[in-house]
């Protein structure tokens, strides 16, 4: 169903609460931008009386609004190193802990599944 403009949702989310803008408030037209601030908490979804589809929304505001660039930095370092951070010292720091070691997927494995997304 279609957005009433309720602000419902705005109410509900925790980015709003703490002072920023959320899609939220891009749907109740007290923002222009927000649709990459989210917890992803999904409770503006649990809350929404229209069932309106909140997630899609944020998908779609997205393609329209530059990332952050901590965002940009995370997806230039997945293409980079198959994660967002080199973790090569990963099964150093979980041996430290006691924990077993793990195999990791190379950073090619990662850089094929991005491509076909
Ligand atoms: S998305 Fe739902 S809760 Fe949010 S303003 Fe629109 S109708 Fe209201
Ligand atoms: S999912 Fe995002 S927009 Fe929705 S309530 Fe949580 S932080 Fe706010």
């Amino acid at each position: 169903m279609d957005c009433t403009k309720c602000s419902i949702c705005r109410s509900r989310c925790l980015v709003e609460r703490l002072g920023g803008a959320s899609i939220t408030s891009v749907l109740n037209e007290a923002a222009e931008k927000g649709a990459w601030n989210c917890s992803n908490c999904w409770k503006c979804i649990d809350a929404c009386p229209q069932e309106f589809d909140i997630y899609n929304a944020i998908i779609e505001k997205r393609r329209l609004e530059e990332a952050p660039r901590a965002y940009r930095e995370a997806f230039a370092g997945i293409c980079r190193n198959g994660y967002i951070f080199p973790i090569e010292e990963l099964n150093t720091i979980r041996e430290m802990w006691g924990l077993n070691k793990i195999e990791l997927v190379g950073p090619e494995v990662i850089r094929k599944l991005i491509k076909e997304c």
